[in-house]
C-alpha cells in the first residue's frame, strides 16, 4: 500500500466516502505524496510522453501562432505570454526560440507560468535559461492586460467529479473503503433538475464528468483576453462533450487501475471543451490537433528538418511528426482550442 494509500483510508474512515475529485486532487498535488509533486514523469523514462517531449516542432508551431496572433492584434507591448501547467519547460523553451527573430515580440514580453509543483519549476527554470519567468501560484495572479496563453495537457490534469444517471436522479460517483482498501461507490440521487442541463436527455446508467477546477484558470484567462485581447491555445485529449468514464491512470507508459497505488501513477481524465467554451465566453475555433499543426506547416517544417538528418535520426523525426498527426495516434484524439477576442480575425492554424 502507497503511504498516500494509508492517508487517504485514515480520511475515509473520519469522514466517509469522498468524490472522484478529492481523491485525484490528493493523488496528483497532496503536499507530500502527491504525483506532480514528487516525480519527474514526462518523457521516454517517465510515465508518459506529451507532444512538446515529442518533437520540438511542436512549440515552434505553436510559437508562431501566438506571434502571428499578436502582430494580427497590432503588437501590444506590454503583453502577457503564459502557460498553464508547463511541466519539464520543453514548450515554453521551444515557443521562445521560434519566436526569438520575431521583432518585438520578446521585448514586449512578461513571461509568467502557472505551476503547482515546486520541483517542476526548478526544472522549468533550468530549461528557459536566460528568460526570466515569474512563477504564480493562482490564475488570478496573471499580469492584467493582454494574454497570449498556451496550456498542453493541463486541464486533464484538474480534478473531475463523476456522476451515473440513475432512475431518480444523478448518483455521483465516491471513493470508500471496503476492508482496508479502496473502492468505488455511488452517492444518493441528486434530483435531475439540479444538474447539468446539457445531459438532461441521456439514457439511464450514463457517466458524465464536470470538471469545475477548470472555471478559475480559465475564467481568469478569458477576462483578459476579452479585456484587452490576446488568445488562448489549448491543446488536449477529449472531445466536444464528456462521454462516459474516462477516468484513467498511467504509469510507466501503461494504463493501470485508478485505485492501486494513489500517487504513484499519474491519473487524468478526456476534457470536455465545449464546457471550456461555454466558461470562457469567447469566440473559439476548434480542431483536431493533426489539423490545426498541418494548417500551421507541419509537413513544410518536417521537410525543412528532414534535410538536415540522416540515418535513425531521419527515421525518428520522421516518425516524431507522424505520431503527432496520424489520425491512428495522436492527430485525433488530441484536440486544439483556440480562444479569441470578438475583433480580432481567426487565429491562424484553422480553416
Ligand atoms: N504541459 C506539459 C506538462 C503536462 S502535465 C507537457 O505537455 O509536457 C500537467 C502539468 O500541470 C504539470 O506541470 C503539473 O505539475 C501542472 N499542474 C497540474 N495541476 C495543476 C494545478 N492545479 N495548478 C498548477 N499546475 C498544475
Amino acid at each position: 500500500m502507497t503511504p498516500l494509500a494509508q492517508v487517504l483510508l485514515r480520511r475515509i474512515q473520519q469522514e466517509g466516502p469522498i468524490p472522484v475529485a478529492a481523491y485525484m486532487a490528493e493523488c496528483l498535488l497532496h503536499p507530500s505524496y502527491g504525483y506532480y509533486i514528487t516525480k519527474q514523469p514526462f518523457g521516454g523514462a517517465g510515465d508518459f510522453i506529451t507532444a512538446p517531449e515529442i518533437t520540438q516542432m511542436y512549440g515552434e508551431l505553436l510559437g508562431l501562432a501566438l506571434a502571428q496572433s499578436w502582430i494580427d492584434q497590432g503588437a501590444p507591448s506590454p503583453f502577457t505570454l503564459a502557460e498553464f501547467g508547463p511541466g519539464r519547460g520543453t514548450l515554453m523553451a521551444d515557443i521562445l526560440r521560434a519566436t526569438r527573430g520575431v521583432p518585438g515580440f520578446h521585448a514586449a514580453m512578461t513571461l509568467v507560468l502557472l505551476e503547482a509543483s515546486p520541483n517542476l519549476r526548478a526544472v522549468q527554470k533550468a530549461a528557459l535559461g536566460a528568460v526570466a519567468a515569474q512563477w504564480i501560484d493562482h490564475p488570478e495572479d496573471l499580469p492584467d492586460g493582454p494574454l497570449f496563453l498556451v496550456a498542453n495537457e493541463f486541464f486533464d490534469a484538474l480534478p473531475i467529479h463523476q456522476f451515473v444517471r440513475g432512475q431518480t436522479g444523478w448518483h455521483e460517483r465516491l471513493i470508500g473503503q471496503n476492508d482496508g482498501a479502496l473502492c468505488f461507490g455511488l452517492s444518493a440521487a441528486l434530483p435531475f433538475d439540479a444538474f447539468d442541463p446539457r445531459f438532461a436527455g441521456d439514457p439511464l446508467g450514463t457517466v458524465v464528468e464536470l470538471c469545475p477546477a477548470a472555471d478559475a484558470p480559465l475564467q481568469a484567462a478569458a477576462r483578459r483576453i476579452k479585456a484587452h485581447g490576446g488568445l488562448a491555445l489549448i491543446a488536449d485529449y477529449g472531445g466536444w462533450r464528456s462521454k462516459g468514464d474516462t477516468l484513467q491512470a498511467v504509469a510507466a507508459h501503461k494504463f493501470t487501475d485508478p485505485l492501486a497505488a494513489p500517487g504513484e501513477a499519474d491519473l487524468t481524465a478526456h476534457v470536455d471543451f465545449e464546457a471550456l467554451v461555454r466558461t470562457a465566453g469567447l469566440p473559439y475555433a476548434y480542431a483536431p490537433q493533426g489539423t490545426v499543426l498541418r494548417t500551421l506547416g507541419l509537413d513544410q517544417r518536417t521537410e525543412a528538418l528532414a534535410k538536415r538528418l540522416s540515418g535513425p535520426a531521419l527515421t525518428a523525426h520522421l516518425a516524431a511528426a507522424r505520431r503527432l498527426t496520424d489520425p491512428g495516434e495522436m492527430g485525433e484524439v488530441f484536440k486544439i482550442l483556440a480562444l479569441y477576442p470578438q475583433t480580432t480575425p481567426q487565429p491562424p492554424g484553422f480553416a
